[in-house]
């Protein structure tokens, strides 16, 4: 018999998938589907990257890795956080994962106990209460309410905290499904509840360099906060890097040893042809990064113009990632049923905002990942849908 632990994953519900198993089904069967379902970009890996990825499986990188990572990423990934938060930070407080999803899995291992109460926020990235319930902690749901703005409020998640005792509190901001970047002010309500409850934060930041208005601010930078934080990153949307898996968490150094530990006894390591590209890659600079934020950039821009032009379907405020999420309520249809009918009769894959939890009901989530002409087309064809 399997353990409840891992037959229990999804928590008995859907986990959300749904129209994207049905576009793919589509797929196989000969049909044309417009897909803007999962967040994977449409350019791939930098060829310079991969040069060096090839250059370092030459080289004989190819055997195990340092388990914490190599020291050259390590410092690359610190130097990096330091810059963007002002907090002294080095290679002890850095550990190389393979991807920012098994970084959330272990920063959960890491701050939980079986039967501990661990807090995210709804909307959420569909793995997060699997990830949750995966180290036999309960998850705790937040609204983010679509009348907020989709931007947590502090005296809610506190509420929560105190009535749980929660052991962490899950964020991710640039938001993936909505693409709102927190506030400073929200992100500052949020560190007084965790410094106020003892409560650890995990702050998953894997959109960070996708932001298109304001700035990216990491919850390490604030006050008595880098003790309380781990902070996941990863080249995965960044460097267009998804396949490599290839990612971290920045934290205080003695949680990094512990979770050095788990990674000895799980992962061990991630291959040191992806680390060396990986240094690579971020020795250049921002330049690769600005290159793959660009086209959502681009797109969200054409997105805002064609649904300026229609009053069907509105555009949540966002400033970030590279998803649109679009309120499709004056339809009088929930998200799922939006988006399965649209998949039925025009061949256009979205998620509905019901795969991220509640708070997003009545919406659906666009991916930005197709070139730029076809992604016009199919935004007006889901603007005509909605006004039939
Ligand atoms: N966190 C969020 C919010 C994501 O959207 C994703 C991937 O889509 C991940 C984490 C996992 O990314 P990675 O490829 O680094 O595991």
């Amino acid at each position: 018999q399997l353990s409840s632990r891992i037959t229990g994953l999804l928590g008995g519900g859907s986990d959300g998938w749904g129209v994207f198993l049905r576009a793919r089904q589509m797929i196989e069967q000969g049909t044309q589907v417009t897909e803007l379902t999962i967040g994977e970009h449409d350019i791939r890996t930098a060829a310079p990257i991969l040069q060096d990825m090839h250059r370092a499986a030459l080289a004989g990188h190819t055997g195990y890795a340092a388990i914490p990572g190599t020291t050259g990423l390590r410092d690359a990934v610190a130097a990096r956080l330091q810059e963007r938060t002002g907090v002294p930070t080095t290679r002890d407080n850095v550990l190389i994962t393979p991807g920012g999803q098994s970084a959330l899995f272990a920063a959960h291992m890491a701050t939980c106990n079986p039967g501990d109460t661990a807090l995210y926020i709804d909307p959420y990235y569909a793995t997060y209460p699997g990830t949750i319930r995966g180290v036999s902690a309960l998850p705790h749901a937040i609204a983010a309410r679509a009348e907020d703005a989709f931007q947590p409020r502090a005296d809610v998640i506190a509420a929560a905290a105190k009535q749980t005792n929660a052991a962490s509190l899950l964020v991710n901001s640039p938001n993936n499904p909505t693409g709102v970047v927190y506030s400073r002010k929200t992100l500052e309500g949020i560190a007084q509840v965790c410094r106020d409850h003892d409560m650890w934060l995990i702050s998953d930041e894997v959109y960070d360099t996708q932001v298109w208005e304001g700035a990216h601010l990491s919850p390490r930078a604030l006050d008595g906060m880098a003790e309380h934080t781990l902070v996941v990153g990863s080249m995965s949307k960044s460097h267009a890097m998804t396949g490599s898996r290839c990612g971290w968490i920045v934290g205080p150094v003695d949680a990094i040893e512990h979770l050095t530990n788990l990674a000895t006894h799980t992962t061990y390591g991630v291959p040191g042809y992806i680390q060396d590209a990986a240094l690579f890659a971020l020795n250049q600079g921002t330049g690769f990064e600005t290159e793959i934020a660009a086209p959502f950039q681009r797109r969200r821009l054409l997105a805002q113009d064609i649904l300026a032009r229609q009053n069907a379907v509105s555009l949540v405020p966002a400033q970030g990632a590279m998803y649109l999420m679009l309120d499709v309520r004056s339809t009088g249809m929930s998200g799922e049923d939006f988006a399965y009918a649209l998949l039925e009769k025009h061949h256009i894959a979205v998620m509905p905002g019901e795969s991220f939890g509640t708070a997003a009901a009545g919406h659906i989530r666009v991916a930005m990942t197709i070139e730029d002409t076809r992604f016009a087309q199919a935004l007006a064809t889901v603007c005509d849908f909605a006004e039939s």
